[in-house]
């Protein structure tokens, strides 16, 4: 163990070691993960969990540590507004029409008091790193940016945020909705998000977003093919611009639940196109769920993109949870680990590497969407870890394990106690 160790992580169960292990971090990163050595009682877990941020020396009681959380897709700006909307159809253009209304009431402030809720809980739930969007246009102007740009700075010491500024109610049919989007990237938004469905040319608007991508080299996010309706799909077309503007790698596509509607032939096609084009898909779970399938009363479809089998055609792919507390989502509690057992409820995976796979689609696969590529529990790597009460990956989404320690940069930033049973 290095004399400088800032602290020992003991007793730790980590993704390809099968024995325990002692984790010590130096600096804000991890400097040695080596078998562990026998541990003093007095730092058993029971006495080190009450307090942060925490002692040097943390025995974790041969608990499982995983690579801190990623959110690639939450819309902190909208949560927590259901008491001041319906979601009476449960559809896409309900929960528009219904936030439209409610935003006409927000404020700055008012976007900052619901924002940092909903990221204290995420932060409670083990998240390290979050790409939220955030909404303008000429009804909101920049009032929901200014709510949560503070937040960055403020959560720093637990998240990094990353905000993806988008024309929620329409770009090439909302006049000065661009401007917005142009004053909110020189503001501090960092990628540039589209919802082409809203617009009545939806290639206009992709084609916008774009232009505007590689006037400030920024990623591009967008929600896309949001239906179940085959006919009329727009990923061929990002991927075409993908490739135009040599944009491979930095171009995420969200919802897409038309993929779960595919035959398998045309699937697969699919999925390779957006291999060959460097495309990433977010799947969204709980929204499509809530919102897809409206008006079919039997055989009712799940409306949720198979993410897992576009892994195995090679598109790099995440789960994240999208809205919260909203008529897009009217219940949500941001967990991420929740999240990927939704997920694997739907898609049907029941199996040890189908779970490591959802475990790594709300991880180090999602970190890579976000441009971290060293997301992982390895010597050299940033020491962003969540602690859960399983001993592996498997066991952490099959049961929807409980976080119980979080760490950025090495610092402790969240603790939970174990539940104890109380016996008479
Ligand atoms: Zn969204």
């Amino acid at each position: 163990m290095p004399d400088t160790a800032d602290r020992v992580l003991r007793n730790a169960r980590v993704d390809g070691r099968d024995d325990a292990v002692d984790i010590t971090i130096v600096a804000g990163r991890i400097a040695t993960i080596e078998p562990a050595r026998a541990v003093d009682p007095a730092t058993a877990l029971p006495d080190t969990a009450r307090g942060a941020p925490g002692p040097a020396s943390l025995d974790l009681g041969g608990r499982y540590v995983s690579p801190g959380f990623v959110e690639t897709h939450v819309h902190l700006d909208k949560s927590c507004i259901m008491d001041r909307c319906s979601a009476h159809e449960g559809t896409l253009a309900e929960a528009i029409r219904e936030v439209a209304k409610a935003k006409a009431g927000f404020t700055a402030d008012d976007v900052h008091a619901r924002a940092a809720h909903t990221l204290e809980r995420a932060i409670l739930q083990g998240t390290t790193r979050m790409r939220t969007h955030v909404e303008v246009d000429p009804g909101i102007g920049l009032r929901g940016l200014e709510g949560v740009l503070r937040l960055v700075d403020e959560y720093r010491f637990a998240i990094d945020i990353e905000i993806c500024v988008f024309p929620q109610e329409g770009l090439t049919d909302n006049p000065g909705t661009e401007e917005l989007m142009i004053a909110a990237l020189e503001r501090g938004a960092r990628v540039v998000g589209a919802a082409p469905y809203v617009d009545r040319d939806p290639h206009g608007q992709i084609d916008r977003v774009f232009a505007i991508a590689r006037d400030f080299d920024a990623p591009v996010d967008m929600h896309l093919d949001f239906t179940l309706d085959v006919s009329r799909m727009d990923v061929a077309y990002v991927c075409a611009k993908t490739r135009e503007h040599r944009y491979q790698g930095r171009v995420t596509i969200g919802h897409v639940s038309t993929l779960s509607a595919l035959p398998a032939a045309r699937f697969d096609a699919m999925a390779a196109m957006l291999a060959d084009a460097g495309v990433a898909v977010t799947v969204l779970p709980a929204t499509d769920l809530f919102l897809m399938g409206r008006g079919i009363d039997h055989d009712v479809p799940r409306g949720v993109a198979p993410a897992h089998r576009l892994v195995h055609a090679g598109v790099n792919a995440s789960l994240s949870t999208n809205n919260v507390l909203n008529p897009f989502t009217p219940f949500g509690d941001c967990s991420l680990i929740r999240m990927a057992n939704l997920y694997a409820n739907i898609a049907q995976l029941g199996q040890r590497a189908e779970l490591a796979l959802c475990h790594e689609m709300i991880t180090g696969r999602a970190a890579q969407i976000l441009g971290a590529t060293e997301h992982r529990v390895a010597a050299g790597a940033a020491a962003d870890l969540v602690v859960l009460d399983c001993r592996d990956a498997t066991q952490a989404v099959a049961q929807i394990a409980t976080p119980l320690f979080a760490f950025k940069a090495g610092r402790m930033t969240m603790s939970r106690a174990p539940a104890v049973l109380h016996r008479p």
